[in-house]
């Protein structure tokens, strides 16, 4: 499928399942040499992480341990800005190494808020993970943004845990807006 529609709105195939795929498992790759003798605590940033969570740590081979947090709630396909409490943040993260894991970094506000959460525990070290980026929607330069899937240009996206208006966090593909 190459064009789909949600709600009102027409879509275009972006990237495709297969392409996430291998760069996941790059991505895995480095995580595995990166924590090599570390036992690193991963926090998913739900709902738009999930899949890539699931896929992502199918790749890790190091011992670990998974979480996820819920912070903000998205409408539409402009980022609001309104970040909401965080939900389900482990407290016991003194000395820990974190990675964070989100499905997209877009102007970074929801970002900045979890890692202010994160830091205020003094774990060891705090890294994120990234599938996409919208490195032109940046607000302010995130350093512990080190594991970035793909750099999109600044568009709306769908598919693959993104969704519009509640749809489409089940395509196996991600889309772009037409
Ligand atoms: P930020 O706080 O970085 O502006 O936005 C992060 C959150 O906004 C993401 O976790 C995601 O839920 C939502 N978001 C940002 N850009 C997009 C997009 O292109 N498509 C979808 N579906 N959600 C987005």
């Amino acid at each position: 499928m190459n064009k789909i529609q949600i709600h009102e709105k027409g879509f275009e195939i972006f990237l495709e399942n297969e392409t996430i795929s291998k760069r996941t498992r790059l991505i895995g790759i480095q995580l595995n040499v990166d924590y090599e003798a570390k036992c690193p605590v991963f926090i998913g940033v739900l709902n738009g992480s999930f899949l890539f969570m699931a896929d992502l740590l199918k790749e890790i081979d190091i011992s670990c341990e998974v979480g996820f947090i819920r912070v903000a709630s998205y409408h539409g396909t402009e980022s609001t800005g309104k970040i909401k409490e965080a939900f389900g943040l482990p407290d016991d993260l003194k000395d820990r190494d974190v990675i964070i894991v989100e499905d997209i970094v877009d102007s970074g506000l929801t970002l900045q808020y979890i890692l202010e959460k994160v830091h205020a525990q003094k774990p060891a070290s705090v890294r994120v993970c990234s599938l996409l980026f919208k490195p032109a929607a940046l607000l302010q330069p995130i350093e512990e943004l080190a594991y970035v899937g793909f750099e999109i240009p600044n568009e709306f996206v769908v598919g693959y845990g993104l969704d519009y208006d509640g749809l489409g966090r089940n395509l196996k593909d991600i889309y772009r807006a037409i």
